[in-house]
């Protein structure tokens, strides 16, 4: 059977031959050429077709003129017509050809060849002349021939008396027909090399930004991504150069983001470890440390290494929820209990601090949704608003709906986050007051999960703030998941 890998391999693999560099000038030097050799060629058949018809036409009419006058000369039945004679053989010479003479009795009265005179000759062709149908002229080989009769007699009683056999040559024309083609030839083969001179130098000419591009493209891999594409050669290579600087900057920002992740991320662990370490070495250097001590200081060991599995675990999450194609394990869930569940767990923190949770919903809603990852979004939201809140506050989430999306809003009465750290609070590590938060127990990566699954629902997170009132988050996700 055939196989499409057996097709490929009779491509030319030469990079040339698959460059556009190629097809371009095969392209032009088509362009160029066929259409003007199909013209030629159409031409030279139609010119010799013509020139044959004309040469028909000639050798016809004077046939005529030379049976009018054989008919009046009566020079069928008396040969003596020295003058006829000679115009006969002068008209042979001519045309290269050779006539006859033919009378009633179908007897060869003349022959311009010398060869047949005083024969018979019993062809169709002269019958049907005989018998008053035109016969034409037509080219047999080398040669057109024609039948004209000879009439005597006036007017209504003209009779066929004879007929003229004509055959002329079409060697001249045809000799002058090859020198037109040939010369026709040179012509198409130093137009054809023109041509192609010219297409390859406009192929090189309209591939030149390209070339351009790519070295341009080549210099900024080698000087690792700095710098822009700065080309202008034509309009369509200038909107790839500005598409590919802004892919460029998009690149630049993903790396400086990774860098900064990377050394957050260690420095976030090492700081449990440090702490360890300095607990540890106190212990080391004091001799026979009470037992109380040995506790205490252990103790402390036991909430760094809690502090450093939190960090893992949700850099973890975070790292799976980052991923590009996030697949989402959507199911329809019915909103007001899935938040309830959610509250639910949460309430005996809350309790903690006094703190009441508040749970407001104007409708019943179901959505499509992957419970987990939102659950964790949701979590993490009022987790936040029970910790930044103060002794005795409250956190209000509510739920509402339209045809498209639903809404969840958790507000609480706590401290607020100042204006200017608005635009932080969902990156990653960042937190409004380092000391009080760590106090409080975070590791800055709630927001940016939270983010990460609204955002793979195709949903959006917004904030509001003010210090004195507290500060409210509001979810807004499709009904319906978009994948
Ligand atoms: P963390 O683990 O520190 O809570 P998050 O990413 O959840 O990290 O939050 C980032 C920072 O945003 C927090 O450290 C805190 O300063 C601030 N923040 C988040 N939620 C609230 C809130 N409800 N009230 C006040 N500050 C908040």
């Amino acid at each position: 059977m055939f196989k499409m890998n057996e097709s490929i391999k009779f491509l030319p693999k030469s990079p040339f031959f698959r460059s556009m560099n190629f097809r371009i000038m095969v392209f032009l030097f088509l362009i160029g050429t066929v259409p003007l050799t199909i013209y030629s060629m159409m031409v030279m058949v139609s010119y010799e077709r013509q020139s044959l018809t004309r040469l028909g036409n000639d050798v016809s009419n004077q046939c005529q003129i030379l049976a009018t006058q054989i008919g009046s000369a009566g020079y069928l039945e008396n040969q003596d017509n020295e003058t006829l004679a000679g115009e006969l053989m002068q008209m042979a010479t001519l045309y290269e050809g050779r006539i006859i003479l033919i009378d009633q009795n179908l007897r060869i009265v003349e022959d311009t060849y010398g060869l047949e005179k005083g024969r018979t000759m019993v062809s169709e062709e002269v019958i049907k002349c005989f018998k008053g149908e035109s016969t034409g002229h037509h080219v047999s080989g080398r040669f057109i021939e024609m039948i004209v009769p000879i009439m005597s007699g006036e007017d209504m009683g003209r009779t066929t008396t004879g007929v003229i056999l004509v055959s002329a040559s079409t060697d001249s024309l045809r000799g002058k027909l090859e020198e037109l083609r040939t010369s026709a030839e040179i012509w198409l083969v130093s137009i054809g090399i023109s041509v192609l001179a010219l297409a390859v130098l406009l192929s090189n000419w309209l591939v030149r930004p390209l070339r351009h591009m790519n070295k341009s493209i080549g210099g900024l891999v080698e000087g690792a991504l700095d710098g822009d594409l700065d080309i202008h050669d034509c309009t369509e290579t200038e909107n790839i150069s500005n598409t590919f600087n802004s892919l460029l900057a998009k690149l630049r920002l993903m790396e400086e983001s990774r860098q900064e992740f990377v050394a957050n991320v260690s420095h976030e662990l090492k700081t449990p470890l440090a702490s360890m370490k300095v607990l540890a070495d106190s212990l080391l250097m004091q001799e026979n440390a009470p037992v109380e001590l040995y506790q205490e200081f252990m103790q402390d060991i036991a909430e760094e290494i809690d502090r450093e599995n939190l960090i893992i675990s949700d850099l973890l999450t975070l790292v799976k929820m980052d991923r590009k194609a996030v697949e989402l394990n959507v199911s329809v869930v019915d909103i007001n209990e899935f938040l309830e569940q959610i509250l639910k767990r949460l309430r005996p923190i809350a309790e903690i601090s006094n703190i009441e949770i508040v749970f407001e919903s104007n409708r019943s809603v179901s959505a499509e949704i992957d419970t987990t990852k939102l659950s964790l979004a949701f979590s993490n939201l009022v987790e936040n608003a029970i910790k930044y809140n103060r002794e005795n506050g409250w956190v209000r989430v509510t739920l509402d709906a339209d045809h498209k999306f639903f809404y969840v809003k958790v507000s609480d009465s706590g401290m607020g986050i100042p204006e200017e750290s608005l635009d932080y609070i969902f990156e990653r590590f960042y937190r409004v007051d380092k000391s009080h938060s760590r106090e409080i127990g975070g590791t800055g990566l709630g927001l940016a999960i939270a983010r990460g699954a609204v955002v793979a629902h195709r949903g959006a997170i917004k904030v509001q703030s003010s210090l004195e009132d507290g500060t409210t988050f509001t979810v807004r996700i499709p009904l319906k998941y978009i994948a």
